[in-house]
């Protein structure tokens, strides 16, 4: 028998979704997830990945993985503080501390995994963080769980920051307060003030917490928004992903040595959730080192996402402000831009619309994510249809 009350609840709720179109029916890939990618048999130019260095089907990440597999196995067997931590892993954090220019560094299954684990391992009901408003809801879910009280400052509002951060030390509450934001912000692709938020968290003894998912093997020759301010001396934890840029699976943080020693006594996930397996853990480091050895995945990245937004810009679209290669279409209303969308893939071109709740209700928008993997051709393509579609729908 099961039980009649979830059966009622999960009825309700989906059909109140659907009737919403509210409800999103998942897409299956069929094949890898390059820069061209297949769905029910059609190929389509893949403008949604966050593969952005084209890392994910790399040859040699391929090579060092099935090698990992052949001496390691497929699976680390435990958790890491019971026998789950193998030479791969503390290869790995060794190479990412070294890339982030801090002590050491301590690596989860996945950057949500990470988040939960790491603000929850160092706040308490006793302290306070000062979140953006516009964070990822990884870093709201491990706010929550650590039980500070949150406080939320508007996005990237610096005299608000301080405002707030003075209010919370004055109150005389909490025995500590962090602050903590995305590095980049994956909606718009505007890069975090943080030369401003450093100079806050001085002036009032903040812990400082970036996030920097979309930041890594983007920003700072690679190693992140942090590096790319030279503020690597100044932030108290550097939390990445591997699963990104960096084309595996995986989440850490980068820090001087206490915080790292801390963090793996006292983070849960890290001490109750199996280890990442040996392939997944060699490709991220090899993908580390084709980053430490050069620049010519991002600058590729760097060239293609800048064909793509001039081509937008001069075919009269408007692309917001973003800094990075996250390339907002912003169309407008939210039905219209979920049509548009739905254009574009039946035109070969698979973008993703972003619309309320995820961004303010008006400003619904088609997110463009060009990576290293393109080619000329795939984004020459890619923006006839746009063309195409913009006069279809009288936007250019
Ligand atoms: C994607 C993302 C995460 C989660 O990382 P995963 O490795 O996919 O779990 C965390 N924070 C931000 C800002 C992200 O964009």
């Amino acid at each position: 028998m099961t039980s009649k009350k979830l059966n009622q609840f999960l009825n309700e709720n989906l059909e109140d979704l659907k009737e919403k179109g509210l409800y999103n029916d998942i897409d299956t890939v069929e094949g890898a997830n390059g820069p061209v990618i297949k769905l029910d048999g059609k190929e389509l130019i893949n403008l949604s990945s966050n593969n952005y260095l084209g890392l994910a089907t790399d040859e040699r990440l391929k090579e060092v993985a099935v090698e990992a597999v052949q001496s390691h196995g497929v699976g680390a067997g435990a958790v890491r503080t019971i026998n789950g931590t193998l030479d791969l892993h503390i290869e790995l954090e060794k190479k990412i501390a070294e890339f982030k220019g801090t002590e050491a560094a301590i690596s989860y299954q996945s950057g949500f995994n990470c988040n939960m684990a790491a603000i929850s391992g160092v706040m308490d009901k006793n302290d306070a963080i000062l979140s953006d408003e516009l964070n990822h809801a990884s870093i709201i879910d491990g706010c929550r769980l650590s039980r500070a009280k949150i406080i939320r400052f508007n996005h990237s509002d610096m005299n608000d920051l301080r405002a707030k951060a003075k209010e919370a030390v004055e109150s005389g509450q909490y025995n500590k307060i962090m602050v903590i934001t995305d590095g980049v912000f994956s909606m718009d692709g505007d890069v975090a003030d943080l030369p401003g938020i450093v100079e806050i968290a001085e002036e009032f003894d903040l812990i400082t917490y970036v996030d920097d998912a979309h930041g890594s093997g983007v920003l700072g020759k690679g190693a992140g928004t942090v590096k790319h301010f030279g503020l690597q001396d100044k932030v108290d934890l550097q939390m990445g992903t591997l699963s990104k840029a960096i084309g595996v699976i995986g989440g850490y943080v980068a820090g001087n040595q206490n915080l790292i020693d801390w963090l793996k006594v006292r983070s849960r996930p890290f001490l109750f959730s199996t280890a990442v397996t040996p392939a997944d853990v060699a490709a991220c480091t090899k993908a580390i080192d084709l980053l430490m050895e050069s620049t010519d995945l991002q600058n590729k990245m760097w060239e293609n996402s800048k064909y793509l937004k001039d081509g937008l810009k001069k075919l009269g679209f408007d692309i917001g402000n973003s800094e990075t290669p996250i390339t907002p279409c912003i169309i407008g209303e939210e039905k219209t831009t979920q049509q548009f969308s739905k254009r574009l893939y039946e035109e070969g071109v698979y973008a993703k619309s972003i619309v309320f709740p995820t961004v303010p209700r008006g400003t619904g928008r088609v997110r463009n994510m060009p990576t290293a993997a393109h080619t000329k051709e795939m984004l020459d393509q890619a923006l006839a249809v746009y063309e195409k579609i913009g006069k279809e729908f009288n936007i250019i």
